[in-house]
């Protein structure tokens, strides 16, 4: 019989005063008893909205039928004929904007929780079965994966199902991509990344780290010299944007990548690693006001600041972030100073951070994005008194790729121009 309560089965998780000193998984996961209430909930609607908002199309009422009757393997079956990385995106995927947005439940009453429960299926699975998957049969042709981020992995798992023979070319040590330099252990534990990756070897992907392709080797030799026929770029967005203000090189600032990176990938936060970065900090503004943001205001709290700071030029109701992001970033003591643009970073005699002038805004009309422009208020400035910033403002694509492929074409924001339906861009062989 369908569950009919409005609210979703709530996810427990660990409390806030406690988990903003630790670096743990904040979410703690639905038991079985919980996932099959919740997926109860599920009308099994015969023109399913929700499988229109997912972009990779996941077989929504089928895989939730299965979860309901308790027959988890079979729901994750369902689940990974069609996604490679349900533990990943059951975590990170922004459902609320997409399955979830257009779920019916969600009419009156909240959607159905098919995030939490795409996520339930995938941890079922690896604490339960965690099969390695056979390796198909090879049909001899080699392409090349550029970045082994989210993008690369579903390229190279998909490839590799069709018999290609993959390898995946990663620049840091790591593979994993944003999964493991940008998003925090508290938000996407490692461990299941790697376990993701460790699959795709399992089935035939040779995963090559310490590569930056446009340095060691560039898509021309890919190509010509090491024999792949196809490549795919999935190199991300990893060059961060600055503000270009007063005081920005003073020692102390951070662009979030930096900060995120040497937190997450190399373990800043571990007494057994040596990763330098400023831990006496204890007053620390995040500059913007997206995921990245919210992730590195919530890893600078864990690394022991006193007062954190989310410092936006736009109203809350601008937030770019994911509301639960918002929600998990307040609930740990986060401080929200929005309609506030900083104009000058301060320093001491030595040359570290020791305040940020700010610009106090207000919201004007709309501007091209439909979002209200934020224009300062005349004569209304303040002093922040912080020790530390991280810019979070954006990313833009490493202009390594292209500008060491000849005949790749990108648009103003350095992005590789695609046809958009398969991907192919302007250079023959190369998609992105
Ligand atoms: Fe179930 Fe909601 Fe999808 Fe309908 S729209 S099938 S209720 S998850």
């Amino acid at each position: 019989m369908a569950n009919m309560t409005l609210t979703k089965t709530p996810m427990p998780e660990q409390d806030p005063n406690v988990r903003n000193h630790n670096f743990q998984e904040v979410a703690l996961g639905y038991t079985a008893e919980m996932a099959m209430e919740e997926a109860k909930r599920c009308l099994q609607c015969k023109k399913p909205k929700c499988v229109e908002g997912c972009p990779v199309n996941i077989h929504i009422p089928e895989f939730i039928a299965k979860v309901a009757e308790g027959d988890f393997q079979a729901a994750y079956e369902i689940v990974t004929s069609t996604n490679a990385l349900p533990a990943l995106s059951g975590r990170v995927c922004p459902q609320e904007s997409q399955c979830e947005s257009k779920c019916v439940r969600g009419v009156k009453g909240e959607p159905v929780a098919i995030g939490r429960l795409e996520r339930f299926v995938a941890d079922w699975y690896r604490e339960n079965v965690n099969a390695m998957p056979e390796k198909p049969e090879s049909n001899g042709i080699k392409v090349a994966v550029v970045g082994s981020g989210p993008a690369g992995l579903t390229c190279a798992a998909e490839l590799d199902k069709k018999g290609y023979e993959v390898t995946i070319f990663e620049a840091l040590h790591r593979a994993g991509g944003v999964l493991v330099y940008g998003i925090p252990e508290f938000r996407l534990p490692k461990a299941i990344v790697a376990n993701e990756v460790r699959k795709l070897e399992a089935m035939g992907v040779t995963v090559m780290t310490d590569m930056v392709i446009g340095k060691v080797l560039s898509i021309d030799e890919l190509f010509d010299e090491m024999g792949f026929k196809a490549v795919f770029v999935g190199s991300g967005a990893g060059l961060p944007m600055f503000m270009h203000i007063p005081g920005e090189a003073l020692r102390g600032v951070y662009s979030a990548n930096e900060y995120l990176t040497r937190i997450n990938l190399m373990k800043a936060y571990r007494d057994d690693y040596d990763t330098p970065i400023k831990s006496d900090a204890k007053r620390i503004a995040v500059i913007g006001g997206g995921n990245v943001a919210m992730d590195a205001a919530r890893c600078a709290k864990r690394m022991g600041a006193e007062e954190v700071y989310i410092v936006y030029r736009r109203s809350e109701k601008e937030l770019p972030a994911r509301l639960e992001e918002i929600h998990h970033a307040k609930e740990e003591g986060i401080i929200f100073k929005t309609l506030s643009n900083p104009i000058e970073v301060l320093g001491d005699e030595n040359g570290y951070v020791k305040g940020m002038v700010c610009q106090e805004m207000e919201l004007g009309e709309p501007d091209a994005s439909g979002r209200r422009r934020p224009v300062a208020k005349e004569g209304c400035t303040f002093t922040l008194d912080v020790d530390c910033m991280i810019m979070s403002i954006g990313t833009s694509p490493n202009p390594l790729i292209r500008s060491t492929t000849p005949g790749l074409e990108t648009n103003k924001h350095g992005c590789i121009i695609t046809n958009g339906d398969d991907g192919l861009t302007t250079r023959e062989g190369v998609y992105a």
